[in-house]
């Protein structure tokens, strides 16, 4: 399958094509010739994204080419040649590939278009099991998970681990200990959280903790869920990204794909938080999920199933 063979000689580029480096140039070299190919004019814009266009698109696809240092040969690159094989299945369509630039640190080249489509459809693996636990090739992306990250501070009493009696103590990690088990009960129904880390005073191995900070990162689909998730867990909130949604569009060309929503930030998600009608697919990874990593897998069935909803989705849209 060419798509294959195209994911490889990007993949054969680097295995780390950092955001703006001559790794992710190259990648963006090659998918401009297989634009021109697919019958698209290529343009490049400030923040270096590339575009390939036919007429006056009503409708844009892409992804991103730039990739971790611990890479797999699908996060992103599947959804730029995925998009320009639907350009080259739809020759009379116009309709526009973008491919957005140093999107693993940032997004940054989705944040700095300096147009913005009519509409965009993103397609992308899933990074994550669900599609495989379900048995499905392809499920359609009904929105990004809202984040609230922050943190929980338990106080108690630095005393001697030696000479001080169990019942006369105040362990700060005890109380810690209970919060994180609390954290994880409280997550249900779609969404997550997590602790990553704590940093205990004294952090002595010889004196009783005093004084713990536990991280808490939590996410869910809807914002009302986070602010019940947030209240429900009862941590100090630094930093909160809201959850965006996304249009139905490629629902009507695929009517008995699952719905799921994505933990993970993409550039559709910028697109949709700046106010263009947007919808994103998942084909299945294999693996267990994995990505971010060599064993980040997606079978050529899964992927033609994928272009062939892509490819009725924009048909649609442009229609
Ligand atoms: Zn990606």
């Amino acid at each position: 399958m060419r798509v294959t063979e195209r994911l490889a000689e990007i993949a054969a580029i680097a295995q780390h094509r950092a955001g703006y480096s001559p790794e992710e140039d190259a990648a963006h070299a090659l998918a401009a010739r297989w634009m021109r190919a697919a019958g698209l004019e290529t343009r490049v814009d400030e923040a270096g994204n590339l575009h390939g266009r036919r007429g006056t698109p009503r409708v844009w696809a892409g992804s991103h080419l730039d990739s971790v240092p611990t890479a797999g040969r699908f996060d992103g690159a599947l959804g730029v040649v995925a998009a320009i094989e639907a350009a080259e299945r739809l020759p009379d369509a116009a309709l526009g590939v973008v491919a957005f630039r140093a999107e693993e640190t940032g997004p940054m080249g989705s944040r700095r278009l300096d147009e913005l489509p009519p509409a965009f459809v993103e397609l992308h693996i899933e990074q994550g099991p669900v599609l495989e636990g379900l048995g499905a090739p392809v499920g359609i992306v009904t929105g990004v998970a809202g984040q609230a990250r922050g943190s929980a501070v338990f106080e108690g009493r630095a005393d001697h681990a030696g000479t001080t009696p169990m019942e006369a103590r105040a362990d700060a990690l005890v109380d810690a200990a209970r919060f994180v088990l609390h954290v994880r009960k409280c997550a249900r129904d779609g969404a997550v959280a997590t602790v990553g880390v704590l940093e205990l005073e004294p952090n002595a191995v010889n004196v009783v903790p005093a004084r713990v900070t536990v991280s808490v990162d939590a996410r869910a689909p809807k914002a009302e869920q986070l602010d019940a998730l947030v209240e429900a867990i009862g941590f100090d909130v630094s930093w909160r990204l809201e959850p965006v949604e996304f249009s139905g569009a490629p629902r009507a060309v695929a009517p008995g794909a699952p719905e799921l929503t994505s933990g993970a930030g993409h550039d559709a998600m910028v697109l949709a938080a700046a106010g263009v009608p947007t919808a994103m697919l998942f084909v299945r990874s294999l693996n267990g999920g994995v990505s971010h990593h060599p064993d980040e897998l997606s079978s050529d069935e899964d992927i033609a199933v994928g272009i062939d909803v892509l490819t009725d989705a924009l048909a649609t849209l442009v229609a």
